[in-house]
C-alpha cells in the first residue's frame, strides 16, 4: 500500500537530537530552538519568529495579540482546518466566513470587504496547499479598515507571493512542522511577528505570560507572573529534530516539487478530456508542492475513485468538511453571503499521496490507477 503521507528524514534528526540530549537541555529556547528561529529569520527575512508547540497554538497567540475578544468578528474562509477558527472562537470572536474561489481552493478576496462590520478585527487569510492567497488585495482592505492580518501558513512555509515568504506579508504568520506538513518535528509549530510592537508581548504570552525571557537575557533580575499567557514553547528534542530538516529545506522542497510536476504532467491529458481539475498556481505563487490533489465531478465519484485505489494499493484522503456546517460552526459562526463553492467544490476533492522522497514509480502507479479509474466510465 502507498501510504498518503511519510513524515521526512534527511540525515541529522537523530544527531542533534543526540546532541540535545549530551547538553543535558531539554526543555524550551535552548540552542537548537534558538538556531530554528534565527534560520526562519535570515532566510525569510522575518523580525521575529518563535517556535511554538503547533500552528494551533501561534494561532492562539496571534488571537491573544491581535487582542481578540467577545462579539469580535474574525473574517476568514470555512473551507480550511478547525484551528484557524478556534484559536479566536477561544477568546470569544464569532468567526464570518466567505466563500473561496474555486482556482485555488483560498478565501475570494473580492467578497471580503462586504462582510467587514465595525465589530470586525481581523482577517484570516489560509494558504491552502502552500498557494498563496491575493494578499495584495488582504492587505490593502486590512489598512483601509485598520484589521489585523493574520496568515494561516500553515502549509505555506517556502512559498512565496510576489517575492516575499508566506507569514511575513500579514502582521502576524503562524507555521505548522506537524507531521504531515513539509518540514516537520512530529508536532510543532511558528510565530512570525512582522511588527516590532507584538515580539515582547509574544515572549510572555508564550512564557506562561512571565517576563522570563527577559530575565534569561539579564534584563530583569527575576521573573514574575505579568499577563496571560500559556507553556507554547517546544521541547529542545522537537526543536534540534526540526533544526536538521530546515538545513535541507531546500533539497526537502525541490523533492517535493518534482514530485508534484510528475503528478502533473502525467494528470494534464486527463484534464484535458475534462474528467478531473488540476490544480492551478495564480502567476503571483510560488508554491511548495504541499499537497497534490485533483476534483472529479461530484461526490459520489469521489467516493467511488478514493475506494477504487484503496483496493489497488493507494491512500488518497479527502479534507476539510466546511467549518460551517460542522456542529461547532453552527453556534459559532456564519458564512456571509452565497455558497457558491466552499461546499461543492470542497466535496469533489482528494488529496493525492505526496511526500519526501515519494518515488517515481509509486506515482506513476497512483497516476495508472486514475486513468483506470475514468477509462472504465
Ligand atoms: C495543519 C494545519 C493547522 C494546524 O497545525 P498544527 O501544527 O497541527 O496545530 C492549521 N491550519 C491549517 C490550514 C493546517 O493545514
Amino acid at each position: 500500500m502507498i501510504p498518503f503521507n511519510i513524515p521526512g528524514i534527511t540525515g541529522k534528526e537523530h544527531e542533534y537530537i543526540q546532541d540535545a540530549l549530551q547538553k543535558r537541555k531539554l526543555s524550551g529556547d535552548g540552542e537548537y530552538t534558538g538556531l530554528c528561529n534565527k534560520w526562519f529569520e535570515n532566510k525569510f527575512d522575518a523580525t521575529k519568529v518563535l517556535l511554538t508547540t503547533s500552528c494551533t497554538h501561534a494561532l492562539e497567540m496571534a488571537a491573544i495579540l491581535a487582542e481578540i475578544g467577545p462579539g469580535d468578528e474574525v473574517i476568514m474562509p470555512s473551507y480550511t482546518f478547525v484551528s484557524s477558527a478556534n484559536a479566536f472562537v477561544m477568546r470569544g470572536a464569532k468567526i464570518v466566513f466567505v466563500d473561496i474561489r474555486p482556482d485555488t481552493m483560498n478565501i475570494d478576496e473580492n467578497l471580503i470587504e462586504a462582510a467587514i462590520t465595525s465589530k470586525t478585527r481581523a482577517i484570516v487569510p489560509v494558504h491552502y496547499a502552500g498557494v498563496s492567497c491575493e494578499m495584495n488585495k488582504i492587505m490593502t482592505l486590512a489598512n483601509k479598515y485598520n484589521l489585523v492580518v493574520i496568515e494561516d501558513a500553515a502549509q505555506g512555509v517556502m512559498s512565496k507571493y510576489n517575492d516575499k515568504y508566506l507569514g511575513t506579508i500579514g502582521h502576524i504568520g503562524c507555521y505548522s512542522f506537524h507531521e504531515t506538513k513539509n518540514y516537520n518535528c512530529g508536532e510543532g509549530g511558528a510565530i512570525v511577528l512582522n511588527d516590532a510592537k507584538f515580539v515582547e508581548r509574544a515572549e510572555i504570552i508564550r512564557e506562561k505570560g512571565t517576563d522570563r525571557s527577559r530575565f534569561i537575557r539579564g534584563q530583569v533580575d527575576k521573573y514574575t507572573w505579568v499577563d496571560i499567557g500559556s507553556s507554547y514553547l517546544p521541547s529542545e528534542l522537537n526543536a534540534a529534530f526540526l533544526y536538521a530538516q530546515l538545513e535541507h529545506a531546500d533539497k526537502i522542497n525541490d523533492n517535493r516539487l518534482r514530485s508534484w510536476s510528475q503528478y502533473y504532467t502525467e494528470l494534464i491529458p486527463l484534464e484535458k478530456k475534462g474528467s478531473i481539475s488540476i490544480p492551478i498556481i495564480p502567476d503571483a505563487c510560488k508554491h511548495n508542492a504541499h499537497m497534490f490533489y485533483i476534483k472529479v465531478s461530484d461526490l459520489k465519484e469521489r467516493t467511488e475513485l478514493l475506494s477504487f485505489m484503496k483496493e489497488n494499493g493507494a491512500l488518497a484522503i479527502f479534507h476539510y468538511i466546511p467549518l460551517h456546517s460542522a456542529k461547532a460552526g453552527k453556534v459559532f459562526s456564519h458564512f456571509y453571503g452565497e455558497d457558491n463553492y466552499t461546499t461543492s467544490e470542497s466535496e469533489r476533492l482528494l488529496r493525492l499521496p505526496l511526500y519526501y522522497n515519494i518515488q517515481v514509480h509509486e506515482i506513476k502507479k497512483i497516476t495508472d490507477l486514475i486513468y483506470t479509474f475514468f477509462n472504465r466510465r
